[in-house]
């Protein structure tokens, strides 16, 4: 699942040098994740775990735009916005392809790799959720961060169940399904986040050279 809304923070919050610290390590674990998964998923044939690496791809690009804010023109953020979200809409629909061409073939997942991948990347959201919590800087959105780590246990989770799946039908089908759900809400989650980038874009260059603080952390989220 990609949020659109992790580790949102103004210019405040990013001034204070510790949680710029914990948005780097949050940064560095979720790029991490996200080569894992793919790595991972491809040596063990699953769908899903490719399909889940899609929202450690978003997640990373979310703080790594945070850690740009306090230096970086407006316009610059709305380009970032705009490949953050074309890269996970190019991503989910390589994924889906692949989840359907994979459906005319009968080879089964291995859901060993599966299973520990999968609880690899839960322990990881929720060491980065507590994190933020812990180090959180006074007008970080706690809110945003709460729904942006449970939907992120949510798709781990999925990941688990289909490798169970796996397991208790011995074919393939409960790695396709999740990852044909997971792939598609990437599609539409990218899509969305690109809409707004180059609608803010257009706007920018057609009427308003300013914009409001509101729309700058609407952005960057
Ligand atoms: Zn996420």
């Amino acid at each position: 699942m990609v949020c659109s809304s992790c580790a949102s923070g103004t210019i405040d919050s990013l001034a204070d040098k510790r949680w710029r610290r914990v948005l780097w390590i949050a940064l560095a674990i979720n790029l991490a994740m996200f080569a894992g998964e793919i790595v991972a998923g491809v040596a063990s044939g699953s769908r899903s775990l490719q399909a889940d690496a899609l929202d450690f791809l978003g997640d990373a690009a979310n703080y790594a735009i945070s850690l740009g804010v306090a230096g970086m023109a407006l316009q610059w953020r709305s380009r970032a916005a705009v490949l953050k979200g074309g890269t996970i809409l190019l991503f989910g629909i390589y994924v889906l392809i692949t989840t359907l061409i994979a459906a005319l073939g009968d080879g089964v997942p291995r859901a060993e790799t599966m299973g520990a991948v999968g609880l690899l990347a839960l322990l990881a959201n929720g060491g980065v959720a507590l994190m933020l919590y812990r180090y959180r800087s006074g007008d970080a959105n706690m809110r945003s961060v709460w729904i942006c780590s449970r939907n992120d246990a949510i798709g781990n989770l999925a990941v688990l169940a289909a490798a169970a799946g796996v397991v208790g039908t011995g074919t393939q089908w409960p790695d396709l399904i999740v990852a044909g759900i997971m792939a598609s809400l990437g599609i539409v989650g990218g899509s969305q986040i690109l809409r707004r980038a180059l609608g803010e874009l257009g706007q920018r260059n057609a009427v308003r050279p300013e914009v409001s603080l509101p729309e700058v952390t609407s952005l960057i989220n």
